[in-house]
């Protein structure tokens, strides 16, 4: 969650007035009124958590996508960074190879 300050039209007050904004990931989730004080909530649950699902699985995913089609083209294009930093991916990624030596 991160907080901004934007100066932004009150739909209560219909000031312009500074607002903070309060944000859910990527999404808007509270705005309040520096002017007269009024909260505005959005429900961002609906959109955030699958957001966040999303946000979380994306990057493993495309990897194991691309290591299914063709793992000697990925193990030689991918930046070793990419590789070692997460170990975990690392050791996906031995599973996988192996698995697919083993077929
Ligand atoms: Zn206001």
């Amino acid at each position: 969650m991160s907080v901004q300050e934007s100066y932004l039209r009150c739909i209560a007050c219909e000031q312009e007035a500074e607002h903070v904004v309060v944000y859910a990931g990527r999404f808007v989730s509270e705005i309040q009124c520096a002017g007269c004080g009024a909260v505005t909530r959005l429900d961002v649950s609906e959109d955030y958590l699958p957001d966040l699902r999303q946000r979380i699985s994306s990057k493993p995913g495309r990897l194991m996508r691309r290591l299914r089609r063709d793992p000697g083209e990925l193990a030689t294009s991918l930046p070793v960074r990419t590789l070692s930093k997460p170990l975990r991916m690392a050791g996906e990624f031995r599973t996988v190879w192996r698995s697919r030596r083993a077929r």
